[in-house]
């Protein structure tokens, strides 16, 4: 009650919701019932859920902040949604979202943007600035989001929030509406390290639906949170700093809480390591024609026949096709269906995507070798502080470079986490540090996410 009381409250300023839940408090007594018939429930029955668009619901309408959608009703749960919903979470409605996760200010929603709750003038980043903005602004306790190139861990920089993208493979993408599928992964969005890990736990592990689904017995991440709060996991940690990221395009005050964080690591044992990454540069390019060459070919699917909306426009099967499309698509999702069906066009396909996935292969290869000397490698989450709305729109490339120290993480498929590591001087904004780890050990980010919180 609470929480749907919050949202009556602000959300006609911040707008982090596309749709309320309004068979929430049922859900909620329904718990209620439960527990007190002597059932045994779980650490997160009975706590609200917002869920991104991008995640399909059969109670409420998934649009992934599309035109194209609206209104539209899935068959069935996404996997993540069906475990929360398992265990007890009673979803409060979905958040708003860049079309088609294809942004970093969610003012590519096609249902208008989100404000950061910081400073309504400013972004709450993207895409999953709904979810980002709605813990931020306390209508929301824990939220699920979708990282791609940064969507999660971007918004969480933003709004002074925790966010972690998972190992790929380590949560189910059944159900989430496919931007890029071999980057996507889902993931919490939280105020706390351990409250990222109790979601965690709820929506992770093995789905037989997701042939990306890795079997492995994952251990408790909450559990991690808990052992790394408890202190001296830093002891001995070493922390690795890429040298070629050096505080050129920067905001200061970003530079600034980054370093601070990293003493902070220090003052508590942890061991600061330079280590050389000189392909992370190469990540936004290989990005942006591997992205829009899955994306291309996972919009394919809204045709006018099968999903959402039809034009009335007449004609021919192709004319309707093509004026669904026109009429339903945002500008940056066709510029980036333009922009993945030319790289993938014969003749064109060796010189832009055999190229980007060999790229994408050498930055796996960075993360290899940095490994083997590191334990986490730490950025900041992203370059500046929350722009002003209206600023970059107009910079599709500058909104791009938003995801510059996220992205590696999505091309090798290594789990990351960004939690607030303070304000920036000259902003008074949140400012994020980002974790990295290998490939499955999601958990020492939950120790040491923990541990620096
Ligand atoms: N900003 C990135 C993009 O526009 C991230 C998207 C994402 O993670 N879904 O592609």
């Amino acid at each position: 009650r609470a929480h749907l009381d919050r949202i009556a409250a602000v959300d006609g300023d911040v707008h982090a919701f596309l749709h309320v839940n309004a068979h929430a408090m049922d859900a909620a007594t329904d718990i209620d019932r439960r527990r007190a018939a002597g059932e045994e429930l779980g650490p997160l029955a009975g706590v609200p859920l917002a869920i991104k668009d991008v995640l399909v619901t059969t109670d409420m309408p998934s649009t992934s902040g599309s035109r194209i959608l609206e209104g539209y009703m899935s068959p069935f749960d996404a996997t993540v949604v069906a475990r929360s919903r398992a265990a007890g979470l009673v979803p409060l409605g979905k958040t708003n979202m860049d079309e088609f996760a294809m942004g970093s200010s969610t003012e590519h929603s096609a249902y208008g943007p989100t404000r950061n709750p910081w400073d309504l003038d400013r972004i709450p980043g993207g895409s999953g600035g709904g979810s980002a903005a709605a813990v931020a602004a306390f209508e929301a306790p824990l939220a699920l989001g979708s990282d791609t190139g940064g969507s999660i861990r971007q918004p969480a920089h933003v709004t002074g929030t925790v966010g972690v993208k998972p190992t790929y493979g380590g949560v189910s993408r059944y159900g989430a509406i496919a931007l890029a599928s071999s980057l996507d992964q889902v993931g919490p969005v939280t105020r706390t390290v351990l409250d990222a890990g109790l979601l965690h736990d709820v929506i992770g592990g093995h789905d037989h639906r997701d042939s990306t689904s890795l079997t492995d017995a994952w251990p408790s991440f909450a559990q991690a949170a808990r052992d790394g709060a408890r202190g001296d996991v830093l002891k001995g940690l070493r922390v690795g700093v890429i040298s070629e990221l050096d505080d050129s395009g920067f905001q200061p005050g970003v530079s600034a809480s980054f370093r601070a964080a990293l003493a902070m690591l220090e003052a508590q044992g942890a061991e600061i390591v330079e280590i050389s990454a000189p392909h992370f540069e190469y990540g936004v390019a290989a990005y942006y024609l591997i992205l829009p060459a899955e994306a291309s070919s996972n919009l394919a699917k809204f045709d006018s026949v099968r999903f959402g909306m039809r034009s009335a426009s007449g004609g021919t099967v192709e004319d309707v096709m093509a004026a669904t499309r026109d009429a339903g698509f945002g500008d940056e999702v066709k510029r980036r269906i333009i922009l993945g069906t030319y790289a993938l066009s014969a003749g064109y396909y060796d010189a832009y995507y055999g190229s980007a996935q060999k790229v994408r292969t050498l930055i796996q290869r960075d993360f290899d070798a940095a490994f083997e000397k590191v334990d986490v490698i730490a950025t900041p989450s992203a370059p500046t502080t929350a722009f002003r709305l209206g600023e970059q729109l107009g910079d599709p490339l500058q909104m791009y470079l938003n995801d510059v120290t996220t992205i590696p993480a999505n091309l090798a498929g290594v789990p990351g986490i960004s939690i607030p590591s303070g304000l920036a001087e000259e902003d008074g904004l949140p400012v994020g540090i980002q974790f990295l780890a290998p490939v499955r050990e999601d958990a020492r980010l939950y120790r040491v996410g923990a541990a620096l919180e």
